[in-house]
């Protein structure tokens, strides 16, 4: 997708703080964090949002969630406990329409999620 923000970190075109890459999957730090711990885990591969998953690419679940998973090890917070959130569409506030996972940890969160 030539317009594509996530595309062109993915590509190199912008830079990132990057986490982890494998194969299949790129993370990085968020550039406005909302703790102190905020990574962004996105397939490679363009998909809009959750919405955008169909029988062709539902494949790239599996990846996004190991990568969840070796992201939080790396950033020290798979046994104090993580949030992952994904926005999708317009009334959850996603903002830049290429499938991301919010990793969020390093603070005590409250109960509520909104
Ligand atoms: P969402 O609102 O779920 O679509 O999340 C988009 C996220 O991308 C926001 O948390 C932004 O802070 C983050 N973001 C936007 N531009 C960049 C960038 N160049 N590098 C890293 N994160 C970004
Ligand atoms: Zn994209």
């Amino acid at each position: 997708m030539d317009n594509c923000l996530f595309c062109k970190i993915i590509k190199g075109e912008i830079p990132s703080s990057k986490v982890y890459e494998d194969e299949h999957v790129l993370a990085f730090k968020d550039i406005n964090p909302a703790a102190p711990v905020h990574v962004l885990v996105v397939p490679k591969l363009h998909i809009d949002s959750l919405e955008g998953l169909n029988d062709e690419n539902v494949e790239q679940v599996v990846p996004i969630h190991k990568a969840i998973k070796e992201v939080a090890r790396i950033m020290g917070i798979s046994e104090s406990g993580y949030r992952v959130i994904v926005n999708c569409g317009k009334e959850a506030g996603q903002t830049v329409f290429h499938l991301h996972y919010h990793v969020l940890g390093g603070v005590k969160m409250g109960e509520k999620i909104i």
